[in-house]
């Protein structure tokens, strides 16, 4: 149905746009640009009224089915500007894949992937002066789908929305890529196989919640989550997946259903195997971390995701005892990876896999 949607365009006047924010105090996920994308569907229409019109609200019936059931999933992804004003995207297609992975899980409805690019292209295209181009900025790209059926009763929706918001970014941790401290819980869980762990919905975010207070209360930044069954093997970290780097193999957890297919994780693991790293995707539990730090053969650790790109883990905090990780000091493989996706992502380095799309 929706190989005829059309995209309406309705401008906001110029003299009505918003101020934009300074470059070097944006922050994340405060402000958002003039524009946004929204698409509807129901089961006659499918996706249609598809427009890119002014940022801002829209009306929710009290009874719309997310607000009590949940149906809501999402992406993130970033724009950037290079210094010759062009702009790309950093792996879009794999992040709007992802979400029809997300969507098929939750009983939602498919989004044309080549259309919605097409839309979001358009719509950076227009939102192009808000692309901050500072070191370590980006523009920030959240699509979102909630079902919208007004309905008590527990079922899928028979009616959702598909939007696209932007908000200008700034680094995520100021000084780049700051070594961060983890809290391992050894109580409460984040998945479990056969669930929905694999899903960007925001349920997991949700139930996520109550161990991160426990967390910062602890000192902590961010919470790295074990399996649900024997509270063993590592899982991920916060919303990044996790990297551990014992003698000279790099680990991380395999992708068994309970933790969230990163992106970055697939780019970290195509670029340290070209660079002749040994990588593996295996199981790998706590006790073994702790041996390994213990025997002086951890070298180091990180996180991935699209937010922070490279997360150096300075510190485990794991039933009331702290282990401290390279001293507390990023790593040499976790600021090369930093170093070298951020290049790719801003063009200042060839990009042999291919990675970014250019818009317009
Ligand atoms: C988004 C997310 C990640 C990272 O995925 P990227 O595609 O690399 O941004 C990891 N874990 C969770 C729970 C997430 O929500």
């Amino acid at each position: 149905m929706w190989e005829d949607l059309e995209v309406t365009l309705e401008k906001v006047d110029e003299g009505q746009r918003k101020e934009k924010p300074s470059q070097d105090n944006l922050g994340f996920g405060v402000h958002f640009t003039d524009h946004m994308f929204l698409m509807k569907w129901d089961r006659e229409k499918g996706w249609h009224d598809a427009e890119i019109r002014p940022y801002g609200d829209f009306h929710l019936d009290p009874a719309a089915m997310l607000l009590h059931y949940g149906q809501a999933i999402f992406e993130g992804l970033k724009a950037y500007r290079r210094d010759d004003g062009q702009v790309f995207l950093f792996r879009p297609a794999d992040n709007l894949e992802r979400m029809n992975v997300s969507a098929q899980r939750m009983c939602m409805p498919r989004i044309p992937v080549d259309k919605v690019l097409k839309s979001l292209k358009a719509l950076l295209y227009l939102e192009k002066e808000w692309i901050p181009m500072a070191e370590g900025t980006a523009l920030y790209i959240r699509p979102t789908m909630i079902g919208v059926e007004p309905f008590l009763g527990v079922r899928p929706s028979g009616e959702y929305y598909f939007y696209i918001i932007l908000s200008p970014v700034g680094a995520y941790y100021k000084e780049g890529c700051r070594p961060t401290k983890i809290y391992v819980s050894d109580e409460y869980v984040r998945a479990v196989k056969g669930g929905v762990g694999y899903v960007k919905t925001s349920g997991n975010y949700a139930a996520s919640l109550y161990t991160s207070e426990i967390a910062k209360k602890a000192g902590c930044t961010q919470v790295l989550w074990l399996d649900a069954c024997e509270h063993k093997y590592i899982e991920e970290v916060g919303t990044s997946n996790i990297f551990f780097m014992i003698d000279d193999e790099l680990v991380t957890p395999p992708l068994e259903g309970s933790i969230l297919p990163g992106v970055t994780r697939d780019s970290v693991i195509k670029l340290t195997d070209s660079w002749g790293v040994n990588v593996s995707e295996r199981k790998i539990s706590i006790d073994e971390v702790l041996a390994a730090h213990e025997q002086g053969r951890l070298q180091e650790a990180f996180g991935s995701g699209t937010a922070a790109v490279i997360s150096p883990v300075g510190e485990l905090c794991y039933k009331e005892k702290n282990y401290l990780i390279n001293k507390g000091e990023t790593g040499e493989l976790s600021a090369r990876l930093f170093a070298e996706l951020q290049a790719i992502q801003k063009g200042e380095k060839e990009d042999s896999f291919k990675w970014t799309v250019r818009c317009g």
